[in-house]
């Protein structure tokens, strides 16, 4: 009997990549692109297979949604690997200070060897599929661990991959945190995660063990201060764009806002109507993704349930019902939730939204400064000043200005987290080398027959040490 990748245990999977890793250092252009292009073929082939799986999983989450959301990211960021990676995979050479010449020195960019990937629910493609393609266009071999909340896509993803790519190249464990910590307790020559920062913390550690590098993807309460300088009409329709997408569980969805003092009716009636503008049927619009599971739904609700008993104005939004899906939650702004409330203690993922009001500029900084650094920040208004006193007295993992999200999709920017919402970023070069040895080499010249540095020490020395 042939025994296929589920079948095998975990360590048998890694031990039979890291023989093929070792057995190949050298990884051509050809076989790379070739890769490359049979992860592009599965995209097309069962786009439409993958995009109905992601439905099933979600209860309602409409497959044009995962067109943009995880296919569009994903076909954009191939075609950029198709591109790029024969000139990234280029040795570099180096100028060399006088002291060392006629020596020479070059950066040769080498495949790290075996990279685990461990992926969230959320965007269950773009989430896996994008740091393997990554890796493979680095000459890596890849295991991936795609999240146990999504069984139907993280099933269907394994049948593809292992269709499509034999076991030493990429290979997929099925399981939920038990299969996962032994999956984090591999010796990866990197690991990849993408997921809370509590699992974070755990991933970090059992990688620490091999001395695994890690690359930890994680989320974050991300602020949008809104300027005094700002249209209310056009910021609103930005932030609720941004606060809704996925049913707001999108890592750099905004979190909470910070608005001037005496805005919110407008802010609210300016929020209200970019909701019926989004979304003309309230919460039961087809693109209006549900909560993921019946328990992140009752943890969303017991948020806001608890934010009202603590004195918060709560406002449900759109919640016209028509044939709602029971977990297609209708957007809630939350007014002035008090400091030790959930909703302002951890990141919401779900389509809530407090509003915080600010008096000064200064006051909205340290409210941001006063909490972990944020994984993105959205800065909103037309004054300058403000605009640059915000980005250099805030520190968070990326910004978009005068938008939300936006940051994410620019391929020359990279994309991570800092402090609690992660470390290690990528997209573009920046993922490439994420996932790539940059080893220095100096080739001596044969006309060095001896250095200025040996003893013993003359003349010479002194005069050029001066
Ligand atoms: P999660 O941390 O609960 O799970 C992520 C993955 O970790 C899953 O595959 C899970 O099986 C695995 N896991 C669970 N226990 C583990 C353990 N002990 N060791 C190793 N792996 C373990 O996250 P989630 O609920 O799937 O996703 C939501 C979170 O992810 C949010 O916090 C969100 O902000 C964050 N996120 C971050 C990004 C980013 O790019 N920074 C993107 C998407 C989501």
């Amino acid at each position: 009997m042939t025994l296929t990748p589920p079948d095998l245990p975990l360590r048998a999977l890694f031990d039979a990549q890291f023989q093929a890793s070792r057995a190949q250092i050298d990884v051509p252009l050809a076989l790379r692109l070739d890769r490359l292009r049979r992860m592009r073929a599965l995209i097309d082939t069962y786009g439409a297979a993958l995009a109905e799986a992601v439905q099933a999983d979600f209860g309602v989450r409409s497959i044009r949604l995962t067109e943009v959301a995880d296919f569009f990211v994903l076909r954009s960021l191939l075609g950029d690997l198709d591109r790029h990676t024969g000139a990234w995979m280029k040795t570099r050479r180096v100028r060399t200070p006088i002291y060392l010449q006629p020596a020479s020195g070059q950066i040769q960019r080498q495949p790290l060897g075996v990279v685990g990937v461990i992926g969230p629910w959320n965007y269950p493609l773009q989430l896996t599929l994008g740091p393997t393609a990554t890796a493979l266009a680095a000459g890596n071999r890849v295991m991936l661990k795609p999240s146990e909340l999504t069984p139907h896509t993280s099933a269907l993803l394994a049948t593809l991959l292992h269709q499509a790519f034999s076991a030493d190249e990429v290979c997929v464990a099925l399981g939920g945190p038990d299969v996962a910590h032994e999956f984090a307790s591999l010796p990866f020559d990197h690991l990849f995660f993408t997921g809370s920062t509590a699992v974070g913390r755990k991933v970090a550690a059992a990688a620490a063990a091999n001395l695994t590098p890690t690359t930890l993807e994680l989320g974050g309460k991300s602020p949008c201060i809104v300027d005094a300088s700002a249209d209310l009409d056009a910021v609103a329709i930005k932030i609720a764009h941004g606060k809704l997408l996925n049913g707001g569980q999108t890592c750099i969805a905004p979190d909470y806002v910070l608005l001037p003092q005496g805005r919110e009716a407008e802010f609210e009636r300016a929020f209200v109507a970019a909701v019926a503008r989004l979304f003309p049927c309230g919460a039961a619009h087809p693109d209006y993704a549900s909560i993921i599971s019946e328990r992140h739904h009752a943890r969303l609700l017991a948020m806001v349930k608890e934010a009202q008993s603590q004195g918060a104005r709560v406002v449900e939004v759109a919640q016209r019902s028509g044939s709602r899906h029971e977990r297609q939650m209708a957007p809630v702004l939350v007014f002035q939730p008090p400091a030790e409330a959930r909703l302002m203690r951890e990141e919401i993922f779900g389509p809530v939204l407090p509003v915080l009001s600010y008096t000064d500029l200064g006051q909205a900084i340290a409210t941001v400064n006063a909490g972990p650094r944020p994984l993105a920040l959205y800065w909103f208004g037309q004054d300058g000043a403000a605009r640059d006193r915000v980005l250099r007295g805030t520190v968070s993992g990326g910004v978009t200005v005068n938008d939300t999200l936006l940051h994410i999709a620019h391929e020359n920017l990279p994309f991570g987290g800092v402090g609690e919402s992660g470390w290690g970023a990528y997209h573009g070069e920046t993922g490439f080398l994420r996932f790539t040895q940059q080893k220095p080499v100096l080739v001596q010249s044969r006309w060095a027959a001896a250095s200025l540095f040996y003893p013993p020490y003359g003349a010479t020395f002194d005069r050029v040490m001066g």
